[in-house]
């Protein structure tokens, strides 16, 4: 596996790679949830380009920036055990030489749930996920369903801006007792770590009702929400996958996603669980 520091490292090093090229863009610190869109994208393509960048852009003022799980060492091992061709792992300097004076700014998208709670992280994540773009050329690149509004702007980005790249959605790798895997469990006290997975089981709760039948969505929440004990809830939410705006009222027969956010002591943890309605409402579930 090759590693590029620098842009024209990169540059340089894509020139002689061979088509069909995948991205997965990755902030470090990886995991089996990283190694799960690795492996996809190794199987569907001739070439592989990991990056692996902290992205300061999409980190509010007083979120954990500074603290970040940096493992370079251990990543560079795992990605070259899974045949990665090329490690693009670029230092603060080369991916913002200078302050960033165009950004790429979602509008609506970004303005509920992750977007509400986290101004500006979506601006800074279509900035990076462009250059990222521009930089490797890949024909697909990889994201997970965990970060489900990412990959909803990831999505928005290539289609409002005609990159020509196809954007390969990934599903949710968790631990057993569900919590989703992420660089920031690493984070949470022992105590912390068996409340965890009540997000995932809100969410699970919420998306079997649905499923049945039921439309009450905000008694629904409100029940879930009681239940999160003793983590902290940040929101709960109904929403279209494409939208992100929190529903009232669920339509019959669509494809939507239970969504949410929950602290863990300081850790914030999200997570995201597909629930499909039925084709009519059952007439006991009408309330
Ligand atoms: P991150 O390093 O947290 O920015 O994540 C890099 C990519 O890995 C993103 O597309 C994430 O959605 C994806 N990812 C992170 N955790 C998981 C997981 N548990 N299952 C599947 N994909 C994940």
């Amino acid at each position: 596996m090759h590693t590029a520091r620098t842009v024209r490292e990169l540059r340089s090093f894509r020139e002689g790679l061979p088509g069909p090229v995948a991205l997965v863009p990755t902030m470090g610190a990886l995991h089996a949830g990283h190694a799960s869109l690795v492996r996809r994208a190794r199987a569907a393509c001739r070439s592989l380009i990991v990056s692996s960048f902290v992205n300061p852009l999409q980190f509010g003022a007083g979120e954990d920036l500074g603290r970040y799980p940096r493992t370079p060492e251990d990543d560079a091992r795992l990605l070259a055990d899974e045949g990665v061709d090329l490690l693009f792992a670029p230092p603060e300097a080369e991916m913002y030489p200078r302050p960033q004076e165009i950004v790429v700014q979602p509008l609506t998208l970004a303005q509920h749930c992750e977007g509400l709670r986290r101004p500006d992280h979506f601006r800074g994540v279509a900035t990076v996920v462009l250059k990222l773009l521009n930089l490797c050329r890949p024909q697909q690149a990889y994201f997970g369903e965990k970060d489900a509004q990412q990959l909803a702007v990831v999505r928005r980005l290539v289609a409002d801006l005609h990159l020509d790249c196809d954007i390969v959605a990934c599903p949710i790798v968790r631990e057993a007792d569900g919590l989703a895997l992420s660089s920031r469990n690493r984070y949470l006290s022992p105590s912390e770590r068996a409340a965890a997975p009540n997000l995932h089981r809100a969410l699970q709760v919420i998306a079997t009702a649905l499923a049945s039948g039921r439309s009450d969505v905000n008694a629904l929440l409100a029940d879930s929400r009681a239940r999160m004990s003793p983590l902290r809830c940040d929101y709960l939410a109904v929403v279209r996958p494409d939208e992100f705006i929190p529903l009232d009222a669920v339509p019959a027969d669509s494809e939507l996603l239970a969504v949410g956010a929950a602290f863990a002591g300081n850790t914030r943890l999200i997570d995201a669980v597909k629930a499909r309605t039925p084709k009519r409402p059952t007439e006991e579930n009408v309330r």
